[in-house]
């Protein structure tokens, strides 16, 4: 492949060119013990030494600044530090990832998508891990000993592991919120069940809430999502029983869009939205959909993130006295089951792979390794002790200035805690500055695991990887438009001929490839 014979050549011409790699560790873990003298159990080379490090990820929210604090404190620890080599003006990290790659020199430390490396690692470009895991690193093999379903996700189609993934908690993401105020107004009950939900959002339409004479409320509002802008508003086909994209149904991959219940869903969900129920503007509300729907006293009613949507009733309680906007459980779908659609997948599609020409390998994982112990985690979830948290009964608390900011994980990270480097998220952090509102949500959708099972994050091969990407687009492309053509009114549901054309579109051969790569993993 050209590709291959590109990368090969490049990585020929360096080595010969310089006789040694930028990626290169400036000591050896044969040093002698006196040079680097230190107390601290979590040495990972006897000698100081640096590696550099590549660290590019969210188009630019991360890019490793060699004066991160929690970086050197890590460095303390083990006696490696890190220099980051990811340029700080890009804003596109896969075009960061392919300009290192093409340059043809390998950090010592590379972060990226599980795909890519895993494909440049069976080209050489990356070290094998099992067995650096398995003989040096204990806390990462305890964790994937007992989340076997990390290494599945992240190993290339060669059966072996190149990255050290982030593992994130599991747990609740977002939920239903509803005015309680408006309810206890109209003397009504949260919602139990798709019917009754119908029923108070019509109350909320037409029985004026707000109390300003106008039927202007907006019953359902709804934020659309970065990641996915268009899916995450067809979450509401939980309703009546659909999936909206992938899912399992046991061993069987199966694609939500094609069953007849999403039909069904896309026909009541027009309905909705021809009688007021739904947001008119739902497809291009944008991004400040809460506070424009809660901060105008119009909207009532929505799915979205604990978190910050529980925050909006401090933020917004002078302008809407009485703000009451809490979590309330999923109704009761069509087929009698409660369903959150969402919840945390602990296991991501990115990682942190090793570069070949690290001369000390061991040192390289040791130090990961580090990045998995309690003192480690502590670091990575909470930053350095004393700048950013005190320990209180032996339990790291962040300090209240720390609390104080407008986005604490936002504020962690100018330390170079709450990244997405390997380590394993702490959610607990997250109850020292959640508001009572939002706590008691997470809790009743945790205590009653409403979440729909999470479809697995799959590796695909380069040729799974060409039918998914060229298939998907399309697939997502016609969805899109036709289920916002059928919400909107400008065409009459007609899931038959729908699904004819997602069929023209390729989607058996969609499923059948991503059961393929399902298979590989379940086995
Ligand atoms: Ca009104």
């Amino acid at each position: 492949m050209r590709k291959t014979k590109l990368w090969s050549s490049l990585l020929v011409a360096s080595l010969i060119a310089t006789g040694c790699q930028s990626g290169e560790t400036k000591s050896s873990e044969n040093s002698s013990k006196s040079e680097g003298d230190s107390d601290s159990p979590y040495l990972a080379s006897a000698k100081p030494v640096e590696m550099s490090i590549h660290y590019h990820s969210g188009d630019g929210t991360f890019v490793f600044d060699d004066n991160w604090s929690v970086f050197k404190e890590a460095a303390e620890k083990t006696n490696v530090s890190l220099k980051g080599v990811a340029p700080k003006t890009s804003t596109n990290s896969a075009e960061a990832f392919n300009l290192m790659i093409a340059s043809g020199e390998i950090p010592n430390f590379v972060y990226g998508n599980k795909n890519s490396i895993n494909e440049y690692a069976k080209e050489g470009a990356f070290l094998e891990l099992d067995k650096l895991i398995k003989e040096h690193a204990p806390n990462i093999k305890k964790l994937i000993d007992e989340k076997p379903e990390i290494r599945a996700a992240n190993v290339a189609s060669d059966d072996k592991l190149y990255v050290v993934p982030y593992v994130y908690s599991e747990g609740a993401a977002q939920g239903y919120f509803i005015r309680q105020d408006w309810l206890n107004k109209l003397g009504l009950k949260q919602p139990q069940n798709v019917e009754e939900y119908y029923n108070v959002l019509k109350a909320f339409r037409e029985k004026d809430p707000n109390e300003n004479g106008k039927k202007d409320e907006i019953p359902y509002f709804h934020r659309p999502f970065s990641t996915d802008p268009n899916l995450a508003k067809y979450d509401l086909v939980t309703l009546w029983g659909a999936n909206e994209d992938l899912y399992l149904d046991g061993d069987k991959v199966k694609f939500g869009p094609i069953d007849e219940n999403y039909g069904k869903a896309m026909q009541e969900i027009a309905k909705w939205y021809k009688e007021g129920l739904i947001d008119p503007e739902i497809f291009t509300r944008g991004n400040q959909a809460r506070e424009f729907m809660l901060g105008n006293n119009l909207g009532g009613s929505t799915r979205d993130w604990f978190a910050s949507t529980s925050a909006l009733n401090e933020q917004l309680k002078d302008q809407v006295p009485g703000l009451n906007f809490v979590p309330f459980a999923p109704p009761e779908n069509t087929e009698g089951k409660r369903v959150e659609p969402t919840s945390r997948n602990p296991v991501m599609d990115t990682g942190l792979a090793i570069g070949h020409t690290t001369e000390d390998p061991v040192a390289a994982i040791k130090y990961l390794d580090f990045l998995f112990t309690e003192e480690g985690r502590t670091l990575m979830n909470y930053g350095v002790e004393g700048e950013t948290y005190d320990l209180v009964d032996g339990k790291p608390v962040l300090k209240d200035e720390i609390l104080k900011s407008e986005s604490v994980p936002e504020k962690l990270r100018q330390y170079g805690a709450q990244t997405n480097l390997p380590y394993q998220h702490d959610a607990e952090y997250e109850n020292q500055f959640l508001n009572e509102i939002a706590i008691e949500g997470v809790n009743m959708y945790v205590e009653n695991n409403y979440f729909r099972k999470l479809f697995p994050r799959l590796g695909h091969t380069k040729d799974e990887e060409k039918v998914i990407s060229g298939t998907k687009t399309q697939l997502t492309t016609y969805i899109n438009e036709t289920v916002q053509k059928w919400i909107m009114g400008v065409e009459p549901v007609d899931h038959k001929a729908f699904v004819k054309e997602l069929k023209r579109l390729g989607v058996d051969d969609y499923i059948k490839t991503n059961q393929a790569a399902y298979d590989r993993i379940s086995k």
